[in-house]
């Protein structure tokens, strides 16, 4: 039997204005599933409005108590990780561990920030005698979060935790493939002592239901994950209205590998850019950039490893449809362009993974630099490999990218791999499987966006420094 899932507002389901639902979809069998409320311009009316009225007395919330009930949120996300993961399965056909990962790092989101929010304050500027100057970081209002299918409670829970932290209420307006576990996130939120209205949850597609939360007159700042021209739309929409706005956008990331690099260790990260998620992540390395004299070796390995990973097990399928027909359409032009695969190159069009949208793990080596498949985001289990001669042309590789989000240097020589990574210009650089977690901000140089999710920086996001300065001479 199909379920009807409804807005969650000021605390509660809420039934769309409009009357109408949306059709989920299983892609890793390409089934219908559950319905999910299709919203309007008159529900996030609705959801502003409460998240207008609630979001004082939470910003006035001793920071403690709001520190508590953020842990609290995420207890909940641990003590419900099967029912999320269930959720999430049922519209992304993820695979068990990637599921695994993304919940218990949703809840690690809120547990960062209760953790520090603590630790998060203004400060006081000494401008001499008679005088007392300090700044307060206050919270922007209410914030409106647009988030998409690839990660989905995982991207919620990155601009959610930091804006709730900072006294912000927020409505959220998770993506019209994949809404659920966003939606089942506020039910807790509430359950967990999340005042009524704080978190607010609008599902329906980017034009209904994003673009009148962006517009609204009362939301005072966007964080938005997505696609680069829907991200260049809204940052039209807060130029117009003059708010700020985060933008986490794609990727074409380089992992770059020197002869003298941990090769073993290397090649598992080239390995793991393509089975995790499907390669549907914006940080994904998908521009294997490898010294000449030991890249047809690593490519052979990397290959033989992409051929033994198996559907539904390893990774999964490609979560939309039109995401499916989009890196086969990559494939298309790339054969027409000349590029051949060294594995992979299509869908599965035989076996259990041919009833869902699964898509080989695909090499292409040595590929031209202007290629598209070279130069746009695939974000699918796809690489290229481009050979490289010493430093200066291994930097000048990495950084041949309109986008700049992340960027892995592997190197022998560490003082080498530190050198790239003052040269690359990209948000995260990772040496030598340096980690990059919750704690390290995460954005984009160029056009992967700008702002900053993660670490003590997002909190600098979801507020605003007032200074007070006052005299003390009489
Ligand atoms: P998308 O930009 O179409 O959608 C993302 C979100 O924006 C969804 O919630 C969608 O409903 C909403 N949206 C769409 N059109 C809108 C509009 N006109 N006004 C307001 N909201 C709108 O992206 P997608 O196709 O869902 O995701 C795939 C792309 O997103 C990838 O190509 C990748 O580059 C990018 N991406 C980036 C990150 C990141 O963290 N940087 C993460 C995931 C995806």
């Amino acid at each position: 039997m199909t379920v009807r899932h409804d807005h969650w507002i000021d605390g509660k389901p809420a039934v769309p204005a409009l009357g109408g639902y949306l059709p989920l979809r299983d892609p890793a069998t390409r089934r219908a599933g559950d319905d999910v409320a299709a919203g309007s311009s008159h529900d996030v009316e609705r959801a502003v409005a409460a998240a207008v009225a609630a979001q004082p007395a939470w910003a006035r919330q001793p920071t403690l108590e709001r520190s508590r009930i953020l842990h609290r949120i995420a207890d909940a996300i641990e003590a419900h990780a099967e029912e999320f993961a269930v959720l999430e399965r049922s519209c992304t056909g993820k695979v068990e561990t990637q599921l695994a990962t993304e919940v218990a790092m949703s809840a690690a989101y809120f547990r960062y920030y209760a953790g520090v929010l603590p630790a998060f304050h203004g400060r006081t500027v000494d401008q001499g005698a008679g005088t007392l100057t300090y700044t307060r970081l206050e919270p922007f209002g209410v914030v409106g979060v647009i988030t998409p299918w690839n990660l989905p409670l995982n991207q919620a829970c990155r601009a959610l935790a930091p804006a709730l932290a900072a006294g912000n209420a927020v409505v959220a307006k998770p993506s019209e493939h994949t809404p659920l576990s966003t939606l089942f996130l506020a039910r807790l939120a509430s359950a967990a002592g999340l005042p009524d209205g704080v978190l607010d949850v609008v599902s329906g597609t980017g034009a209904d239901a994003g673009t009148p939360l962006a517009a609204h007159p009362d939301v005072r700042r966007v964080a938005f994950t997505g696609s680069v021209p829907v991200g260049r739309h809204l940052a039209a929409v807060a130029a117009d209205r003059l708010i700020p706005l985060t933008l986490e956008l794609g990727g074409k990331s380089p992992l770059v590998v020197f002869a003298d690099a941990d090769l073993d260790r290397a090649v598992a990260a080239a390995v793991s850019a393509l089975a995790s998620n499907a390669g549907q992540v914006c940080s994904a390395t998908t521009r294997l950039l490898v010294e000449e004299s030991v890249h047809d070796e690593v490519v052979a390995r990397i290959a033989e490893r992409a051929e033994r990973l198996v559907p539904g097990t390893d990774f999964g399928p490609m979560i939309t449809e039109a995401q499916y027909d989009k890196v086969l359409d990559h494939f298309a032009k790339a054969g027409a362009e000349g590029a051949v695969p060294v594995c992979g190159g299509g869908a599965f069009d035989d076996g259990p993974a041919a009833q869902g949208q699964y898509i080989r793990p695909t090499v292409y080596a040595r590929v031209e630099p202007d290629l598209g498949i070279a130069r746009e985001e695939v974000f699918g289990p796809v690489l290229v490999t481009q050979p490289f001669t010493g430093e200066a042309e291994a930097l000048a590789l990495a950084n041949d990218t309109p986008y700049g989000l992340v960027a892995h240097v592997w190197s022998g020589d560490t003082a080498r791999g530190l050198r790239l990574a003052e040269g690359i210009e990209a948000g995260q650089i990772s040496v030598n499987g340096g980690p990059l977690t919750i704690e390290t901000p995460f954005g984009g140089f160029k056009q992967s966006g700008y702002g900053r999710e993660k670490g003590f920086e997002a909190l600098h996001e979801y507020t605003q420094a007032k200074t007070v300065s006052v005299g003390l001479s009489s």
